[in-house]
């Protein structure tokens, strides 16, 4: 019988839980669940500027023809403008267009096994998915245990013991900013010692990049990427437009690659071309065209950067306030203030968690992880009240 050998598969457990948020009848429920930005009145709304972008593209686009494998072209070039600006003079660097982070990251894992890659690096936890696309893939994932939730802080050392374990070639993941779903980062003296470890050991990182300009501002979260690529000779980058230009369905991102040789370039561009042809053939269009149009003209981009901003300053307070909360029971809020981008992990077992959903209709992953643009005018106290409530 057909697809007798498959067995069925559970559901994922954060799609599960916007559904139990949408069939909670409590007024006063928060969904802190699901990652999209949120404004104060927990909405996720078109950025204007892709809605002005979105009027020019109506008016002037001609024809909906294919475009090839490595989708719009002028939008990968924007991208690699404001990602690597001049900090790379001594690389060659070429990407294509991908639908989303996540195209991006299994194109990415695709040519590390091509190439020969065995085994892959990463600090745990990590964003599930990327578990899930290096293990469908058959790479071996080795965790580095290497962050301290309790204080919401890296432990350098950790992470660099685990990395010497590595042998030359192995890939190492790293996330460019706003740690997903942890929300912290390496400080900029730690990703220059990361990034000495990767070129002395021979590895080849993988950054991942999903929410540039949401961590401590455009240029200042592209450091550690810049970092590292100018230290190891060859590099991946993933990248997605999917939550800083609040495209999601759009499914809107980008893959590079970083080599010290045009000519070993042009090789590992000709299998990133295979790999998509074979995956999608050509990348979702509609998305990259409207950030093109943006990163292309001035006002638009000023006006697109300016949005960026107001929902970076948003989470920012956000982290503030529940700062301000302080020591409730075994759980200090006051370092959230540390943190970068939307997401933080509190020290919540699976059992209060599912304690707050049912007494308080508040809603997080199972791991604890919270949306910090969640939260909307008031919520942060209810949190705060509910919080002691679990503790007391
Ligand atoms: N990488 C990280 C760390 C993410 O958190 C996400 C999305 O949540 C992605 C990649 C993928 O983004 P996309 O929605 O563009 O596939």
């Amino acid at each position: 019988m057909p697809f007798s050998k498959l067995t069925s598969q559970p559901n994922d457990p954060l799609l599960q839980l916007i559904t139990a948020f949408s069939e909670d009848p409590r007024p006063h429920k928060i969904d802190l669940g699901v990652g999209v930005f949120r404004d104060a009145l927990g909405l996720t709304p078109v950025m204007r500027a892709i809605k002005a972008a979105e009027e020019r593209l109506l008016a002037s686009q001609k024809s909906k023809s294919y475009l090839g494998p490595e989708g719009d072209k002028g939008f990968v070039k924007a991208i690699a403008a404001l990602l690597f600006g001049s900090s790379l003079p001594d690389r060659f660097i070429d990407g294509i267009q991908t639908p989303g982070g996540t195209g991006a990251l299994r194109l990415a894992a695709e040519l590390l096994v091509r190439s020969g890659v065995k085994r892959i690096f990463l600090a745990s936890p990590t964003w599930a998915n990327h578990n899930a696309i290096f293990r469908q893939v058959g790479l071996e994932i080795i965790a580095i245990p290497c962050f301290d939730i309790i204080n919401q802080s890296f432990n350098l050392a950790g992470f660099i013991d685990t990395l010497a374990t590595a042998s030359s070639g192995d890939a190492v993941l790293l996330h460019g900013c706003c740690h997903n779903p942890l929300g912290i980062d390496p400080t900029p003296d730690e990703w220059g010692i990361i990034a000495q470890h990767i070129a002395k050991l021979n590895l080849l990182p993988l950054i991942d990049i999903a929410y540039q300009g949401l961590g401590s501002g455009w240029s200042e979260d592209a450091f550690g990427l810049q970092t590292v690529l100018a230290a190891a000779p060859f590099g991946i980058l993933t990248y997605s437009c999917d939550k800083n230009f609040g495209l999601y369905r759009e499914r809107t991102g980008a893959v590079y690659v970083t080599s010290p040789d045009q000519e070993q370039l042009d090789c590992i561009l000709s299998n990133i071309l295979c790999l998509a042809r074979t995956n999608w053939s050509m990348p979702p269009d509609h998305g990259a065209a409207l950030v093109r149009l943006i990163l292309e003209d001035k006002e638009l981009t000023h006006l697109w950067r300016t949005e960026l901003e107001e929902m970076r300053r948003r989470t920012l307070s956000l982290r503030e306030d529940l700062a301000r909360l302080g020591q409730v029971g075994h759980i200090n809020l006051a370092p959230l203030t540390q943190g970068k981008g939307m997401f933080a992990t509190l020290p919540l077992s699976p059992n209060q968690v599912e304690w707050l959903r049912s007494q308080h209709a508040i809603y997080m992953a199972h791991s604890g992880r919270i949306n910090i643009a969640g939260f909307r005018d008031g919520d942060v106290e209810r949190f705060g009240t509910a919080l002691k409530s679990l503790i007391a």
